[in-house]
Parts: C-alpha cells; sequence; structure tokens
C-alpha cells in the first residue's frame, strides 16, 4: 500500500521535510505535473506526511474518496511515465 497526493495539493512542499525515505516529489514541469507526487513503490505507509499537510491532500490509498481514487494511479505514473526523481534537477 502506499500513500497518495490529490488534487487538493496547493505545493507548499510541507510534507517534503518530513518523509523519511525521501519519496515526496515535487511535479514538474508545473503544466504537466501540478501537485507533489508520492512514490507508491518507496513509501513505507508511515503517515507522518499527513499531520504535516496543510489541506489534508494526503491520504493512505485505501482512504482515498471514490471521485479520488484516480489519483493514485496518477501518482505512480508520475514516477513511471513522468519525470519522477530527475524532476528534482529539472527544477532546478
Ligand atoms: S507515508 Fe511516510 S513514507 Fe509514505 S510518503 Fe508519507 S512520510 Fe513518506
Ligand atoms: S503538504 Fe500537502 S499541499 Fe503541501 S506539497 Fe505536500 S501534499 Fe501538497
Amino acid at each position: 500500500m502506499t500513500h497518495v497526493i490529490f488534487d487538493l495539493c496547493i505545493r507548499d512542499g510541507a510534507c517534503v521535510e518530513v518523509c523519511p525515505v525521501e519519496c515526496i516529489i515535487p511535479g514538474f514541469p508545473e503544466d504537466e505535473w501540478p501537485w507533489y507526487y508520492i512514490d507508491p513503490d518507496t513509501c513505507i505507509d508511515c503517515g507522518a506526511c499527513v499531520p504535516e499537510c496543510p489541506v489534508a491532500a494526503i491520504l493512505p490509498e485505501e482512504d482515498l474518496p471514490e471521485d479520488q481514487q484516480y489519483t493514485t494511479e496518477l501518482n505512480a505514473l508520475f514516477f513511471t511515465d513522468g519525470p519522477g526523481y530527475a524532476a528534482l534537477d529539472m527544477a532546478k
């Protein structure tokens, strides 16, 4: 299982600092990947990021409301089809 960032994300980055496995990455370019994304293959489901988010945009995938369940795939796609971790260098 994984935690998932969904469409309430306002890109403030508050969640990044607390992730023990550094698997939360800002989407880039922003017009294609407008949120932050969690790598589902690396996330250890610790939940540390959830209370840091000011807009409650992170949930365990099993708790996503039905209209947000598509975002599980979007988070994964950012790492398989999008820039993934390379976005950290692209945004510099
Ligand atoms: S649940 Fe834990 S490991 Fe997963 S993204 Fe959040 S802080 Fe990182
Ligand atoms: S803390 Fe919430 S709003 Fe901020 S980047 Fe992370 S998911 Fe997005």
